[in-house]
């Protein structure tokens, strides 16, 4: 990469011109040292920087909001996911904070989103702390060639110490995080999560790339094999993309978000964001031995009186977490672009422990399910949640999806059709009773039925059919005991079994409902048989 320190960014355009001191953009040695000489973090015995995150440990849904402007108002999908802001008060709280940020060092770096050019968009970050500015090297895509005279197309300011003031300008509570379509600004402010910066060019891509472009965008990760076979995994935060995308035999693309375009997909990203939560060589080598010399560690704990850090120590946060650039992973294809997809993976973490660890969905059933993206929110990621919560997320990430979900299912059921792609449908939560009672499935076993699924060891056995959800369910799976593929068989009571499957199935059909309107009734029907009237 191509940089320059002694350069000045073109920042007049941000009223961020007459800042003290521009660092623009810096090497990790740089920012590593930068952050150490701020106090912001320690050198961990591997070279990791380790830095904490403050307040916040995880991303604030609730104050997350959209600017409502020409650009937005009749085409995001608004509501409890995606929050209005008001133009004026956003243009006085981007004053604010930029008044704030050019009395201060600030950090300003450029790079972009898209591995596949025909999608690239640049952006130029300017964060008020090196450790930030670390992130964005790690998870963005690294340039080869940077213009500091240019205006990018998209900016993100990221300021954790500014606070807002909720009465005067209109945020939910002091942090907040903004887009604004019309400006092309990411705002963030009074939180320091990093994962704050990576889902906000998230969000917009959500809404670029279907709305503008007619290009699939996917919270999934995807890897592929010697043959050019992708796979890829959806699934909402916690239930495994980063965990089950990290595969030795295969070579990796990324981690967390895709676009799908007419021949092949693409990462979003430059990196990983991986949890560190209870991580080991043995279960996760590859996510282990990337964190070396420049990753940046967050929110972990060392062993007392060394520089070791104890991954089974959650006092801080259970969302400790690790980013790094794709080169530090053996096995990553960059620029991250693979073939279509042959296999789809929904990743599901039921925290009931009914459905089967793994089943094949028919065309319709994957509409249904991806529409309705049944899991729970793991523990962590999003502030206030400390125990599983079960959700229906749409697409499996809501969260992040700026148009209605329909809009992503069609395109994703076209692309079904056309590439005639298998389907399954992985539940990486619960077995032999719900949360408290079974548990969590065992990654090894997740792991050889995914292996089995893309090598064609499900092709040929017996499957049957869930009585309820009417999902197949295979009878065998190399490497993993017959009993548990069968979840009725992991409960110790068949009966309570039954009820609660039925109570979830009542549960998806209900939620449901908003769909309807959108689906056609080959979709409604591939949705679980209810036994009890609604
Ligand atoms: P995010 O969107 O927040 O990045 P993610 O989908 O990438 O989330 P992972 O980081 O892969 O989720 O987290 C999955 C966690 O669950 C890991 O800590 C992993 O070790 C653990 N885990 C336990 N059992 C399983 C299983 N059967 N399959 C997958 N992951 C499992
Ligand atoms: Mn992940």
């Amino acid at each position: 990469m191509k940089t320059n320190t002694n350069q000045v960014p073109q920042l007049g355009y941000l009223n961020l011109a007459k800042a003290p001191a521009i660092l623009y953009q810096l090497t990790p040695a740089q920012l590593v040292e930068a952050a150490i000489k701020r106090n912001e973090g320690v050198l961990s015995d591997s070279g990791a920087l380790a830095i904490d995150t403050g307040e916040f440990t995880g991303r604030s849904p609730k104050d997350r909001f959209i600017v409502d402007d020409h650009v937005t108002h009749d085409n995001v999908w608004w509501g409890s996911i995606n929050y209005k802001f008001d133009g004026a008060k956003f243009n006085a709280l981007y004053n604010k904070v930029t008044k704030y940020l050019s009395e201060r060092e600030i950090f300003v770096r450029d790079s972009c989103a898209c591995a596949n050019e025909k999608y690239h968009i640049d952006i130029r970050v300017v964060t008020e702390t090196a450790y930030q500015n670390l992130f964005v090297h790690h998870l963005f895509i690294r340039p080869e060639v940077v213009n500091p005279d240019s205006t990018p197309e998209w900016t993100i300011i990221a300021a954790p110490g500014f606070m807002a003031d909720p009465e005067v300008d209109g945020t939910r509570q002091k942090n907040f995080s903004i887009i604004s379509f019309s400006k092309k600004i990411i705002l963030i402010g009074g939180t320091g999560y990093t994962g704050e910066i990576k889902k906000g060019i998230f969000s917009v891509l959500n809404f670029i790339l279907p709305h503008d472009k007619q290009v699939l965008s996917m919270h999934c990760s995807a890897n592929t094999g010697s043959k050019g076979d992708t796979a890829i995994f959806f699934g909402l935060s916690g239930t495994g993309k980063t965990t089950l995308s990290a595969d030795p035999d295969r070579s990796l693309i990324g981690d967390d978000e895709h676009g799908w375009s007419d021949y092949s997909i693409f990462n979003f990203e430059g990196g990983c964001y991986a949890k560190c939560s209870g991580l080991t060589a043995e279960k996760e080598p590859q996510i282990f031995n990337a964190i070396k010399y420049g990753a940046l560690l967050e929110n972990v704990n060392f062993i007392p009186g060394t520089r070791k850090v104890n991954y089974n120590n959650i006092d801080k946060t259970e969302n400790t977490r690790v980013a790094y650039p794709l080169s530090n992973v053996s096995n990553a294809i960059i620029p991250s672009i693979g073939a279509s997809p042959k296999n789809i993976f929904f990743l599901t973490a039921d925290a009931f422990g009914i459905l089967p660890p793994i089943s094949k969905l028919t065309p319709e059933q994957a509409m249904y399910h991806y529409i309705s993206g049944y899991t729970a929110k793991i523990a962590g990621t999003e502030t206030g949640i400390t125990e599983p919560v079960t959700t229906f997320s749409a697409c499996f990430g809501e969260a992040f999806l700026p148009l209605h979900p329909v809009t992503y299912a069609k395109l994703l059921g076209k692309k079904i059709k056309e590439h005639q792609v298998n389907v399954w449908l992985v539940n990486t939560g619960w077995t032999g009773g719900a949360y408290g009672v079974g548990q969590r499935m065992k990654l090894s076993y997740t792991r050889a039925m995914i292996t089995a699924a893309i090598n064609g060891g499900l092709d040929n056995v017996k499957y049957h059919q869930h009585p309820i959800f009417n999902l197949a369910i295979p009878l065998s799976c190399p490497n993993v005991p017959d009993e548990i593929l069968d979840p009725r068989n992991t409960w110790a009571n068949a009966d309570n079994y039954e009820d609660k499957a039925n109570q979830l199935a009542l549960a998806f059909v209900k939620n449901f409902e908003k769909y309807a309107d959108y689906s056609t009734p080959d979709i409604v029907n591939a949705g679980p048989n209810v036994a009890v009237a609604v």
